[in-house]
């Protein structure tokens, strides 16, 4: 019998296309002697639309996207209740919400999965959500003993009160260079770094357009070390990568549009520092409770001293994206870090049971 898994990709977010790349590179690693695919298509306005069964890889983004005609095959929904089947043979066994950002890495879809008592690849209801929201991650962290720069957070009301005094904040507590991003995003959106009150001001507009609550952190010039891990309650880690932004820093276009970002693979970092950063890595782990996968993203500064940025509970995902690389650099190629996820999913859900 072949593994049913229902891919769910796309999503109502900013990070919908970077989640299309990868669907179509999943249907590609594939294997269909193991595997069925069950498409489900999130549209940017949040309408969930089940495909065809896909037997081969899909040809393109757009073959994704099931246009009308796929719509009119009667296979189409407007609403998570298409994945509550009751029937056996409809069944899906494992779910891979491949989603990035709000609506889909942040425990919302992963809670409608656990009340359909689904299995599914990666984090759980309560990892997905801390990881997504920067500030509570960034507060976990900090009661882990993990060191981080320096951050203070604003809610868009607050701020629309009182600006003078949000800026004064962050001049006082922070200082320049520093970093403003909305708290609950990723692959950079809506992120600004900011030298002086100006840039301050136009990165506060910008980031509260993507969200009610902002972080405001401390700039830091630092290498950047990433590491991947896989596991459920016994975490593994990948070989380090590191990036080397050819900008000022590693923004939306160098990651998806440019593609001239450097990914150095296995980092250079001494035995030492690698581990170290294994078990900075496991312990960011535990202290959101983990499960499947996480990408942790550090800084290393001139020092030798790593200070955790984030933790993506789903990274970017397509063969040439940093947590893929990491795993092949360590030894598990695409199609396998593909099966030991799905793998996990199952051994997760049998031991909630
Ligand atoms: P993703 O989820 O795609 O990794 P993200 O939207 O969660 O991205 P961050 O990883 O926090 O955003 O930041 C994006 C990039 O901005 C970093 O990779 C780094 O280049 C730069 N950056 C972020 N915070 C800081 C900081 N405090 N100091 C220096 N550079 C930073
Ligand atoms: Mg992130
Ligand atoms: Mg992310
Ligand atoms: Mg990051």
């Amino acid at each position: 019998m072949k593994i049913k898994i229902g891919l769910l990709y796309g999503g109502k977010s900013a990070e919908h296309k970077v989640s299309m790349q990868t669907a179509l590179a999943v249907t590609k690693a594939i294997d269909y002697e193991k595997f069925e695919i069950h498409p489900i298509y999130i549209s940017e306005d949040g309408q969930w639309i089940k495909g065809p069964q896909l037997n081969s890889p899909a040809e393109n983004v757009a073959a994704l996207e099931f246009s009308s005609s796929a719509l009119s095959l009667g296979t189409a929904g407007s609403s998570p209740a298409i994945l509550n089947s009751n029937s056996e043979e409809e069944r899906l066994d494992v779910i891979f919400p491949l989603l990035h950002g709000p609506n889909g890495e942040d425990g919302t879809v992963q809670g409608m999965l656990e009340l359909l008592n689904l299995p599914y690849v990666g984090n759980g209801v309560l990892a997905s959500a801390a990881g997504m929201d920067k500030v509570i991650m960034k507060n976990i962290f900090a009661q882990a003993g993990l060191n981080q720069v320096d951050y203070v957070s604003f809610i868009r009301s607050e701020w629309e009160k009182q600006q003078e005094v949000s800026y004064q904040q962050v001049e006082t507590n922070i200082g320049y260079p520093c970093f403003v991003k909305p708290a609950n995003l990723g692959s950079s959106v809506g992120i600004s770094k900011c030298t002086n009150r100006s840039e301050l001001e136009e990165a506060f507009k910008e980031a509260f357009q993507f969200d009610r609550k902002i972080i405001v952190e401390q700039g830091v010039t630092a290498r950047e070390i990433e590491i991947g891990v896989l596991g459920n309650d016994e975490a593994e880690c990948s070989v380090p990568g590191e990036i080397v932004p050819k900008k000022a820093f590693y923004d939306y276009k160098a990651k998806y549009e440019d593609g001239d970002t450097g990914l150095i693979i296995p980092a250079e970092i001494s035995e030492a520092q690698y581990i170290e950063l294994q078990e900075l890595a496991k312990k960011a782990y535990k202290a959101l409770d983990c499960s499947g996968l996480v990408r942790a993203d550090f800084f290393l500064t001139a020092k030798g001293e790593f200070l955790i940025n984030e933790v993506n509970t789903m990274p970017g995902f397509t063969p040439f994206s940093m947590f893929p690389l990491m795993w092949k650099h360590t030894g598990v190629e695409y199609p396998q870090l593909i099966e030991r996820l799905v793998q996990l999913a199952i051994d997760r859900h049998e031991k909630k049971q």
